[in-house]
Order: C-alpha cells, then structure tokens, then sequence
C-alpha cells in the first residue's frame, strides 16, 4: 500500500486494493495516470463515471456541443436540469459529484486534425468516444503519431464495436495494428448514417463505453489480455459478442513499411505496459496467421 494513501483513499477504493491484479499499487498507477475522453456523450458518459470512479487522476474531457433533450435518451452523465450547459461542464460536474479526488479538464474544442497532437499531447491514453469520421481520424492519427494508446469505441442502433490501436508489438512478437489497418481512410460522405440519422438503443451506449472504460483500466494498470490486434463486436439484439482477430497490415499507408513522410512512425517511445514489448511499430511479415479474419 503506498503509504501516501489517505483514509479516504484506501475507504473508497477498498474493492480494487482487495484486488490481487490492482492493489495499491495499481491504485497508486490509477492515480498517477492521465486519460483524455474525447467526445462527452453515450460513450463519453460512462467513460467519465467509471474513470472518475475508479480514481484516474486526471480526466481530460473534450467536446463543443451542449446538452440537449434528445441526449438524455442514453447520455447519462448529463441531467434535464443541465439542458443548455455545455457537455464538457455538464460531465465534469457528474464525474467531480462521483469522486471529488480526481481531476477534471475540460476541453470545449471541436477536435480536429490541427488541435488534435497538442489535446491529447499531456494525457497517457485516449478514448475516442466521439461521433464523426473527422474526427476520428484526427485523433487516431495524432495518437499514433505520438506513441499513445488509443481505446476507440463506436455505436450504431443496436450494435457496437471496441478495439484498442496501441503502436509497439504484442506480446508474441507480431506489430499491433493502427486504426488506417481497420479503416483505410473515411467513407464518403452520408454512406454511413450517424446515431442521429439511423437511430441507437441508449444502453448499447452503456455498454460498450463500459467495455472502452475497463480496457482504458486494463491498460493503466498492464493486466489482462489487450484488445491491441483484436476487434470486439456486440450485437444487442442476438446478445451475440465476437472476438476477431486484428494483424497489422503490412500495406497499410500510415503504418505500414511503405508508408510516406507523412507516415506514422510514433515520435516519441510509448510506454511498454508488456514486458519484453518493442517499442516501435516495424513490418510483421512473418507473421503467417494475418488472412484470419
Ligand atoms: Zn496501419
């Protein structure tokens, strides 16, 4: 137990230091660790309870929008009487309510290309929460660029998907995939609808922020299997999960061999959370199991 802990601290987190994978050491990597959630809606509303809640020091939360009624369907962070605040003060009051031992930073920006490497420059790992291509795109490029890990989560009616882009290797040896190598580049324009346009049950946001915010844990804390090269699929209505596997691939224009200047090699060295990790993403080629779907 480190021994800076208060009274309060060891009260309120008793159910993680009884864990023997957490304990006060894990407690205290909680605590010390920095996670920016980008976007502060279905997704972003369980990220900040449950990062607050499990003591992440610092939580940054970034966004432009404002609360509005038809939110409150399945952003649950937000309340009526909140109708008009701006979602980033709205989370935060929500988050700080929960744990007032954290630290909330609010970011009322829309994130884009531009922005992006210097929002997420001071924070350990992302979650990409967020709704739109732009920027999504914006945030797992800066993040790669960067050597940060990045838990991107995505909704859409009664369907969700998780998947962790951690630049460096895994523990077998093979590169981890970026996010280009799941999703080349943006769909055009209006080929896939949005939530507001093709609908979403609220509690598909629940879950799979839940699942984004345990993984966020995971990482911090280096337990458990990462899902770095593995995509997981949920559908509500069949309450079918699915694991599929996810290499790198080696063609990939951001982070693949053959990638331009403007590639995507990290500029700086992310932190092993694996032991025995490389610490940057090379070609995998011998890698013989990548036409697993
Ligand atoms: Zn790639």
């Amino acid at each position: 137990m480190p021994s800076d802990f208060t009274e309060e601290e060891i009260a309120r987190y008793a159910r993680h230091i009884l864990l023997e994978e957490v304990g006060g050491t894990g407690q205290a990597r909680l605590r010390e660790a920095s996670v920016l959630i980008a976007g502060a809606g279905g997704l972003g509303s369980p990220l900040a309870l449950y990062l607050a809640a499990a003591g992440i020091g610092t939580i940054g939360i970034a966004d432009n929008d404002t609360v509005e009624l038809s939110n409150l369907q399945r952003q649950i962070a937000h309340t009526t009487a909140r109708l008009g605040a701006s979602k980033t003060s709205s989370a935060a009051a929500a988050a700080a309510a929960l744990n007032p031992l954290v630290r909330i930073v609010q970011h009322h920006i829309r994130i884009t290309a531009e922005n992006a490497p210097a929002l997420l420059a001071p924070y350990d790992i992302v979650c990409d929460g967020t709704d739109n291509f732009a920027t999504r795109y914006a945030l797992a490029d800066a993040a790669w660029r960067a050597g940060k890990t990045l838990v991107s989560a995505a909704i859409l009616r009664f369907e969700g998907q998780l998947s962790t882009f951690r630049p460096g290797r895994n523990t077998a040896g093979a590169a981890n995939p970026c996010y280009r190598c799941l999703h080349a580049a943006p769909p055009p324009a209006g080929l896939v609808p949005s939530c507001a346009q093709a609908g979403v049950l609220g509690t598909v946001t629940g879950v799979m922020g839940t699942l984004q915010a345990t993984e966020a844990l995971k990482e911090v804390l280096g337990i458990g299997e990462s899902l770095a090269g593995r995509l997981l699929t949920w559908d509500a209505l069949t309450m079918r999960f699915r694991l599929i596997r996810l290499p790198a691939d080696p063609d990939c224009p951001f982070c693949g061999p053959h990638a331009g200047p403007g590639g995507a090699a990290p500029e700086s060295e992310p932190e092993a959370l694996d032991a025995g990790m490389s610490k940057r993403p090379t070609p995998a080629s011998q890698d013989d199991d990548r036409t697993t779907p």
